[in-house]
């Protein structure tokens, strides 16, 4: 099968690998749609060591099962992307993202879905609703690791939050969090990317009008992806609020944290999140996220999306092993 393959240094278009097989309790699923995400620029730079078949956003439809239940068999699906020992305290708790054993697709020990097959744990899997395209179901990941605020923390229609970055998570928080009736404001550098998420009704502000404004929020999502934006977080965020760091970084940035401790403030690290109301919230249109989708590019065309993907004025870039 082909594979997009990161071998430590560079990436390569694989065609002669083994398609892998239906072990474990896991399914066979035929990748139909994937989508570049930030983390994969992160693994090129280093994050986490990974080498191997990259990629963790994904649709499919699921070819086999090794298991009982055989009720996804040929469905839709997309998929959870950690996979636990199922045996620990954690796994047990159903924190199996937390699992010291844990492996995750395209990330950690576990090949990814820039390719023409992947393999799951079938209890990863959600049927996409069929009012659903691929196109926007392959967007379920990262809109679960938006929702993830939602179950850390409560946000009330009172809160003044502030989303910083106007990448896509970025985007995608604002959208998530806005559903909660907060007074919500996205920032960024972007015009172009700001003008995507006000065409929703999202209010946007410029990043650099920010701290001359003088505002502080009671919640602050940090979602730029680059290592040094805590302290302007900090800057932004009112006593005892709360920062929510969304950023996977490679490498970190050296930081004051005396502000955190002055102004009382909590700071929350949040990770992946929950697809079923991501799922919910993009069959029932509450939110949006076909303008995100900046190119769908063919897998042999794998160099090109990405370097696509590193380029401004881009959102989300589309991978079809099928074209
Ligand atoms: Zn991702
Ligand atoms: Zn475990």
């Amino acid at each position: 099968m082909k594979a997009i393959v990161f071998d430590g240094r560079r990436l390569r278009l694989a065609d002669d690998l083994q398609k892998p097989a239906a072990v474990h309790g896991e399914a066979l699923i035929r990748v139909t749609m994937a989508g570049i995400c930030n983390t994969d620029m992160e693994i090129m730079k280093g994050y986490l060591g990974f080498q191997g078949i990259i990629g963790h956003e994904f649709t499919g439809i699921v070819e086999a099962i090794d298991g009982r239940s055989k009720k996804l068999l040929g469905k839709r699906v997309v998929g959870e992307i950690n996979c636990g020992c199922r045996h620990c305290g954690l796994c047990l708790e159903g924190l199996e993202k937390h699992c010291p054993d844990r492996t995750t697709l395209g990330i950690l020990g576990r090949d990814g879905a820039f390719a023409q097959y992947t393999t799951l744990p079938v209890g990863n899997l959600h049927e996409i609703p069929d009012n659903l395209t691929d196109e926007e179901a392959v967007f379920t990941e990262p809109l679960a690791a938006a929702f993830e605020i939602l179950e850390q923390i409560r946000i009330k229609s009172t809160d003044k939050v502030l989303v910083l970055g106007d990448g896509k998570l970025g985007i995608l928080c604002a959208l998530t969090l806005r559903l909660t009736g907060a007074d919500l404001t996205l920032a960024g550098k972007h015009p172009w990317k700001l003008s995507v998420a006000r065409e929703q009704g999202v209010p946007v502000v410029l990043a650099k009008d920010l701290l001359p404004a003088g505002n502080k929020y009671d919640v602050v999502v940090e979602a730029t992806g680059s290592a040094d934006a805590f302290e302007t977080a900090m800057k932004l965020t009112r006593p005892r609020g709360t920062i929510v760091l969304k950023s996977t970084v490679a490498h970190g940035a050296p930081v004051n944290l005396a502000p955190l401790v002055i102004d009382e403030m909590t700071v929350v690290g949040s990770r992946c999140g929950p697809f079923k109301p991501a799922l919910n919230a993009l069959a029932k249109g509450l939110i949006n996220v076909k303008p995100l989708i900046s190119a769908v590019f063919p897998f042999e065309e794998a160099k090109k999306a990405f370097t696509r993907a590193k380029m401004r004025n881009v959102l989300k870039v589309l991978l079809d092993p099928g074209k």
